[in-house]
């Protein structure tokens, strides 16, 4: 998907475009509404989602949004933003946005928020992660490993997630860290390992093949049972 990503933040423009690339989308960063206007003449009708800070320096965010609308952009136009407030939301969302999240937030809820305004939009997205003999139903959200179910917890839900959507790549732990978690948690704790150590103890079902792998010094990755 061809997404473009209006914030002044270089930090979060950065861990956007990053993790959204990660995902497969094609990211343009733009840093100011003047920005952002140059490359909408460029990108036009090949853009498919706007991501929209609202404050940035000169012309703010919700002005740039009711010309947007106003001129008959119709792709979908999520707000990412540290205004909280209910009246920035509900002004936000007047102006025109699909959907409104609050930074900061985990990676994984701003995929779950773009999923759902895709599907609102009529546009394809995918409602079910298959690896190997692991099945995650992303609209029931029920796991499943060799037809048996499986009982995850929210954070291992999302951590399970990740790891399907890239098999057999290795995740180093700061990517499983932005990505289940916020971009502000604090480093340098082994959360990442202690709730891998939790997924294992579900997903390895005894009689079954153990799926999640350690890749020493670099991460952990995901190797379906059935690959060679
Ligand atoms: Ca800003």
């Amino acid at each position: 998907m061809q997404v473009m990503v209006i914030e002044d933040d270089p930090k979060i423009a950065l861990f956007l475009e990053r993790g959204l690339e990660a995902e497969g989308h094609a990211v343009t960063v733009a840093s100011s509404a003047e920005d952002a206007r140059r490359w909408l003449s460029v990108l036009g009708p090949e853009l498919e989602l706007i991501l929209l800070d609202l404050g940035l320096p000169g012309e703010d965010g919700t002005d740039l949004l009711r010309w947007l609308r106003a001129g008959g952009f119709a792709a979908p136009v999520i707000v990412v933003s540290a205004r909280d407030d209910l009246r920035d939301k509900v002004t936000g969302l007047d102006a025109g946005a699909n959907d409104y999240i609050t930074k900061p937030f985990a990676f994984d809820e701003l995929l779950a928020r773009i999923r759902a305004v895709r599907r609102s939009t009529g546009q394809p997205t995918q409602t079910e992660l298959v690896v190997g003999d692991l099945r995650l139903d992303l609209l029931t959200k029920v796991a499943q490993r060799g037809g048996r179910q499986i009982e995850l917890a929210p954070r291992e839900w999302v951590m399970l997630e990740l790891f399907m959507r890239h098999p057999r790549q290795v995740l180093s732990r700061s990517q499983i860290l932005s990505n289940v978690w916020s971009y502000s948690f604090e480093p340098g704790s082994n959360v990442v390992d202690v709730y891998v150590g939790y997924l294992r103890r579900k997903i390895n079902l005894p009689g079954l093949a153990p799926l999640i792998q350690t890749v020493r010094g670099a991460g952990y990755r995901l190797l379906p049972p059935t690959s060679d």
